[in-house]
């Protein structure tokens, strides 16, 4: 029989990484493989060490514990989540799904319940886009989407190369091939995260059972006017990179909004002005367009409408719009059977449940490339997250792990999804 997933312990552990954080008087920042991450790093592989996991790291730095199964040389089941964050972010997200995933595998190890695949928590490395300004390096690699050669490409703020950080640490870069995960070597993944809405608080449920992953669109903007006296030049004459950024980031907004899909987001996030000073009009403007939908279609529709109406904005106020597409990725549609199992242990726990969609995305979008892929949600008090008052509450994520650790089970012993 497995046991209640035990509170205490996963608070125990969140306090502790905690602890590894570069910015201690406000919120966490534990950005990838700075002095703190690399000792947070360490420190979850020796706690992992000490539930009885094999412990072993690949050339990005993803890291398994895997609590071995009956019959090892079946696909594996697969948990787990991120440990670093965004800059003075909060002490849940991606690590209360890694906590998670060791407290599933302690239950399942001492419940003394025979279990065929092997189970493994994954650390993915670097979900945040934080340092190199690209999300999901560790499944992004597994999913065959970062080669080494992007990894030359890839710089930090001190014009360092995520290949030279890799080497510097000591990863295997010979093997960096080897991080690719092919088809049916993974039998299936749920990764636990908090919510980062309040749909779960407004309906006082602890748990939330993911059906589709919201998958963004980003592009890096760049709008060039006439930079001029703000005095001196007539309203009439004045060709004003801001002005022009505005009236796109409402015309982003209105699509948005009248955008038919079940879920979508658009947000201007980044904007810097040039010369940005108080008696000059702005010449250039370089802002950043963030675009989330559970559909790649609407998202589509939505995109080719905006192109058109910026070209309006061009027109109408002399200014040209340069738009460059980092990444366009494709919604993630969990696995119908992995969220019946779901459904089936928060039935059986008598944990009540909602479904709901993803408006972020999760490391699960790249790993759902190569294997079936679920998520369970927890709560998020107010639905904030990425900030330093982000909380969800340790019982409910050990509501959660209750339903992960029997998921987790019955996917160890099941034949095939
Ligand atoms: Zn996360």
């Amino acid at each position: 029989m497995l046991k209640k997933a035990n509170a205490a312990n996963i608070q125990n552990w969140l306090d502790k990484i905690n602890t590894y954080n570069s910015t201690p008087d406000f919120g966490t920042t534990r950005v990838l493989f700075t002095e703190c991450e690399i000792e947070a790093r360490e420190y979850v592989k020796s706690e992992m060490k000490k539930l009885g996991l094999i412990v072993r790291e690949d050339s990005i730095g993803n890291i398994f514990g895997t609590l071995v199964g009956s019959q090892p040389n079946l696909p594996l089941v697969w948990t787990g989540s991120h440990i670093d964050t965004v800059l003075n972010a909060g002490m849940f997200d991606g690590m209360a799904g890694v906590v998670g995933g060791m407290e599933a595998l302690r239950l399942i190890k001492e419940s003394g319940i025979k279990f065929n695949r092997s189970i493994e928590v994954v650390v993915y490395t670097s979900e945040e886009p934080t340092r190199f300004g690209l999300c999901c390096l560790g499944s992004r690699a597994m999913a065959g989407h970062l080669t080494l050669e992007d990894t030359k490409k890839l710089k930090d703020e001190n014009e360092k190369t995520l290949e030279s950080v890799l080497t510097d640490l000591g990863y295997d870069l010979d093997k960096f091939k080897d991080i690719q995960v092919k088809k049916g070597q993974v039998f299936g993944a749920i990764e636990l995260h908090i919510e980062q809405n309040n749909k779960l608080e407004k309906k006082g449920l602890p748990v939330g059972i993911v059906k589709t992953i919201c998958a963004p669109t980003n592009y890096s903007v760049e709008v060039i006017g006439c930079q001029s006296h703000a005095g001196g030049t007539s309203m009439e004459d004045r060709r004003d990179a801001y002005t022009a950024s505005c009236e796109i980031a409402l015309i982003l907004e209105k699509l948005a909004l009248k955008c038919n899909s079940e879920y979508n987001t658009a947000t201007v996030g980044r904007v810097e002005v040039i010369p940005n000073a108080v008696n000059v009009i702005p010449g250039k403007v370089k802002f950043s367009i963030d675009i989330r939908d559970c559909e790649f279609e609407t998202k589509t529709e939505l995109i080719e409408e905006l192109i058109k109406e910026i070209k309006k904005v061009e027109e109408k106020r002399g200014v040209e719009v340069n738009l460059i597409k980092e990444n366009n990725d494709v919604p993630m549609k969990c696995d119908q059977t992995i969220v019946d199992i779901l459904r089936e242990s928060c039935e059986e726990k008598k944990i009540p449940y909602d479904m709901m969609i993803s408006g972020a995305y999760h490391d699960s979008m790249f790993v759902g490339e190569f294997t079936p892929v679920a998520m369970i949600f927890v709560p998020s008090k107010n639905g904030i997250s990425h900030s330093p008052d982000e909380w969800t509450d340790y019982e409910d994520i050990a509501l959660g792990v209750d339903v992960l650790a029997k998921s987790l089970l019955e996917l160890s012993n099941k034949e095939k999804l």
